[in-house]
């Protein structure tokens, strides 16, 4: 199937940009690598009026670093973090997670910037800038304003970007203290999506900790009593039964192979932290 005709507008600023999406009345949309955009376009799962291309601005694809935070812009790609051609501070969780992004085509156009504003529940980057404290910046006519990303996602594909805004880039605290961190993610098959996404760091002497889970609901999540059991240092097993507590705050309908999936992803994620 093909899509359904639309305008296209291709934006020469981020002010342009987000002009066109304030004054079109119509039913508009932003489109930047287009890997899940033109998927949907042709599936005429998404029906806009017209396409707001930003895929050429290159202020959003400035990145920078100071001593409290990475700043990357929305058009970074899974390939740029994957082949370090930006900064990763964090000792190479990025580039761990764009790796393990599907496949080089998908990583080559796939942005950070789509990646977050699409909310996919199973998405890697969201669980990832929930568990470092990013904030995304997000532009519109009225000016711009940041906000957690723990607060921008609001559930399965919504989020809290109003039709006029775009998000411009994220804000991604840099830890003060040595950081380790510990990854976990199944997939069914070699370039899926995953069914359990899990990414726990922690700094210093307990000074910091936290744990965050995807594909376990509409949204990826924080697991506070998780982060608590790492803060204090406790023993795999003691940390297993507070994992068991955030997961059943989750509601999953008491599913005995999504506890266990979702645990073995979690603990695994701790046990590779613990071995840095
Ligand atoms: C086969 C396949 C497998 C995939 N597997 C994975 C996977 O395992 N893990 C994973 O994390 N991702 C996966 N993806 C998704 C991919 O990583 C992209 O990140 C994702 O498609 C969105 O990035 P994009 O730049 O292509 O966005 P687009 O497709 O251009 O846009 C996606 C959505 O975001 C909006 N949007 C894009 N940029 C902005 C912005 N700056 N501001 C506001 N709104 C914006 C668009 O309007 C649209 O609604 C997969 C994609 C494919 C096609």
């Amino acid at each position: 199937m093909k899509s359904a005709p639309f305008d296209y507008v291709l934006a020469r600023t981020v002010t342009e940009a987000t002009a066109t999406l304030a004054q079109d009345r119509r039913n508009a949309m932003v489109i930047a690598g287009g890997q899940s955009l033109v998927p949907m376009l042709n599936l005429r799962m998404a029906l806009p009026d017209l396409l707001v291309d930003i895929g050429r601005l290159d202020e959003l694809k400035a990145t920078s670093a100071t001593q409290e935070a990475l700043q990357l812009g929305a058009l970074v790609t899974h390939a740029d973090i994957e082949d370090g051609a930006v900064p990763d501070p964090f000792g190479g969780l990025l580039r761990k997670i764009a790796g393990g992004i599907s496949y080089r085509t998908v990583r080559h156009y796939g942005t950070i910037g789509g990646s977050v504003a699409l909310a996919d529940p199973a998405a890697d980057w969201p669980v990832v800038l929930l568990a470092l404290g990013a904030a995304a910046r997000i532009a519109s006519p009225a000016g711009s304003r940041s906000q957690s990303v723990d607060d921008f996602i609001k559930g399965q594909y919504a989020t809290s970007l109003a039709p006029e805004e775009i998000i411009v880039g994220f804000d991604i605290p840099i830890p003060g203290a040595r950081m380790r961190w510990g990854t976990s993610k199944v997939v069914r098959k070699s370039g899926a999506f995953a069914s359990s996404i899990a990414v726990v760091v922690e700094q210093g002497d307990g000074d910091f900790a936290a744990a965050a889970l995807g594909a376990a609901g509409p949204r990826p999540c924080l697991l506070p009593t998780t982060a608590q059991g790492l803060r204090s240092r406790a023993p795999q097993e003691d940390l297993r039964a507070m994992v068991a507590d955030d997961l059943t705050a989750l509601a999953l309908d008491g599913d005995p192979y999504l506890t266990r999936l979702h645990t073995s992803t979690i603990m695994r994620a701790v046990r590779e932290m613990r071995q840095r």
